[in-house]
């Protein structure tokens, strides 16, 4: 569809929808399932829309190999429901996608969710109707729906992105984006394959692949810099001690910055001496998860001094552990520091480069040129494949956005009125975009995302009880309140290491037309510290949300 500015629309539609809605969820992923949970127990009428043909988002659509947590299964499962924590077991400590799917599938099912929501339903447009204060919602076949509030659940890396290389569509063999894997096993035993990508889904995948492929060919552009996962089972007796330790670890993730279960360390780098330093990052690197990250001296994400000595720690690791030392040198970043990007977690990814069966190409040395019918060609040799697997990852946090037609008061087109980067009040609300609401867009904490999920979701449940309750049928973020936010915003990210690099949380992707300048699309203050912003806009009766 053409998309023109958005400023010469009319503003009301003439199709009729044919379902009317309290309110409309779009996407049935962590987000999506658990504000249809909340906004029934309001008494709400609601409709879920989602594009795939189950729940699960996220762990509904990437089922490549090697697909698993970062987090810990346990701190990254919903904590809502007494009943659920008590009834589910984790197999592993960083479940892979299989069992989070599973999970998932069992919450739908314990709260019957599944008869609010609408599977095969992709929507391609929605539009604020002003005069009669209402969402039209449509779906790529043409069905209509309309509803008073709106809240999108589109999930912020849920937009595949392909490279821009020419002739994708050359290739005669098999091909797969890691985030659209069939459903259906893919037989990948002595195959002649190639991984396109480094972030952390392409070290997730191959990892995986390596294991049984005839020969594995990795197209790297950017490395990144990785850390040990050390995933490990949860024995029965184990899994006895962690649910008891619930409340308190639940608990500990409402402190931490970024809701993890992980402190920084307050000392900074340079405060202790050269071997207590070597000697507490071999103990971080020696621990399972993000602890080397988000557990790490307080300063080596602001510090430029004490990220580099960081990353050249994690640069001896990789030399220690790649024989031979050419290969080494490509896989250690050089544009960035250790932890400026979310820290891809790996499970022996560094030892594959080590087997006979696996080779490593360097795109910024040999740019691919195109995809031949048999495989890829690069600036300097062709290459033959039976399976080609893109793990070139997302349009993160505004590209689920971006493939909607949004239209809001007056016909304004929400990708136009982002085009210089989000503006939002609280990352939930947008002037000019009555009604609508947005969970885990843009401006709102991520960190360990489903506890930034659960109180988003309160949140916004708190404001559809106060909709209700004072019968209001016009929500809109007054312009102050989003200027204010969208400067605080910002001036959070001033002075992060990670805001001078491009990756997806700058809003940077080489494979998406506009989006090559960084932006700030993401919150960066502390988990603690947004909750408790959030929390006073409530308590004030919803400051600065323009209320009839
Ligand atoms: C491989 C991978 C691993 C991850 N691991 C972790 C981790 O360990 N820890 C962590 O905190 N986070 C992790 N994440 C981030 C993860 O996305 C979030 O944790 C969480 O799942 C987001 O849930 P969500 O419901 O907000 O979005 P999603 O799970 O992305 O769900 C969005 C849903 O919206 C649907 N949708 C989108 N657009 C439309 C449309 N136009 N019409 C209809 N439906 C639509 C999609 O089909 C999808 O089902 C990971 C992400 C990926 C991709």
């Amino acid at each position: 569809m053409a998309q023109t500015s958005a400023a010469t629309e009319t503003t009301d539609r003439t199709t009729a929808p044919t379902t009317h809605y309290d309110a409309i969820i779009i996407g049935a992923g962590m987000s999506g399932m658990y504000q249809l949970f909340r906004l029934r127990q309001l008494g709400l009428r609601v409709l879920v829309l989602e594009a795939g043909t189950g729940v699960g988002g996220t762990w509904y659509w990437n089922r490549y190999p090697g697909a698993r947590f970062d987090s810990e299964s346990y701190s990254y499962a919903y904590s809502f429901s007494p009943e659920l924590l008590a009834e589910w077991d984790w197999g592993e400590h960083f479940a892979g996608q299989p069992e989070t799917l599973r999970y998932l599938n069992h919450v739908a099912d314990r709260f019957d969710l599944r008869r609010d929501i609408q599977f095969r339903s992709r929507v391609a447009s929605a539009h604020y109707q002003d005069a009669a204060r209402r969402w039209d919602i449509t779906l790529e076949d043409g069905t209509c729906f309309a509803a008073r509030f709106m809240i999108t659940a589109i999930g912020p890396l849920s937009a595949p992105t392909m490279p821009l290389i020419p002739r994708v569509d050359n290739f005669k063999g098999q091909s797969f984006h890691t985030a659209r894997w069939p459903h259906e096993p893919v037989d990948l035993a002595g195959k002649r394959i190639a991984v396109i990508g480094t972030g952390a889904t392409g070290i997730q995948t191959i990892q995986e692949v390596a294991k049984t492929a005839g020969h594995l060919t990795v197209f790297q552009r950017t490395p990144n810099w990785c850390a040990p996962l050390l995933n490990a089972k949860i024995s029965a007796e184990e899994m006895v001690q962690i649910r008891a330790g619930y409340p308190q670890m639940f608990q500990r993730c409402q402190e931490t910055f970024a809701c993890f279960l992980h402190t920084p360390d307050p000392r900074g780098t340079f405060e202790v001496s050269d071997a207590e330093r070597e000697a507490f990052w071999e103990k971080r690197y020696a621990e399972p998860g993000f602890g080397i990250w988000q557990g790490n001296f307080r300063d080596i994400l602001t510090d430029r001094k004490a990220n580099a000595a960081l990353s050249d720690f994690v640069a001896r690791k990789i030399r220690q552990r790649v024989k031979d030392q050419i290969v080494a040198d490509k896989l250690i970043p050089k544009n960035h520091g250790f932890g400026t990007r979310r820290v891809p977690l790996e499970t022996k990814y560094y030892e594959v480069y080590n087997q006979d069966n696996v080779t490593l190409v360097d795109l910024l040395a040999t740019p691919i040129e195109r995809i031949t019918p048999s495989g890829i060609k690069t600036s300097d040799a062709e290459y033959a494949f039976d399976i080609i697997i893109y793990a070139t990852g997302f349009d993160a946090v505004t590209g689920s956005f971006d493939r909607i037609d949004i239209r809001g008061a007056g016909g304004q087109w929400l990708k136009d009125k982002w085009k210089h980067g989000p503006a939002t009040y609280l990352g939930v609300m947008v002037n000019g975009f009555p009604n609508m609401m947005m969970l885990i867009g843009p401006h709102t904490a991520l960190g360990n995302i489903p506890r930034s999920i659960e109180y988003n979701v309160d949140w916004v449940t708190g404001l559809m009880r106060h909709a209700r309750d004072h019968a209001l049928t016009r929500l809109e973020a007054t312009e102050a309140g989003v200027a204010s936010w969208t400067d605080h915003v910002k001036s959070l990210g001033v002075g992060l290491l990670s805001n001078e690099v491009d990756s997806w949380m700058t809003g940077v992707n080489r494979n998406v037309e506009g989006k090559q300048v960084r932006i700030i699309n993401r919150y960066s203050g502390s988990a603690p510290d947004y909750r408790a912003k959030c929390d006073a806009v409530a308590a004030k009766g919803y400051e600065e949300v323009a209320q009839a």
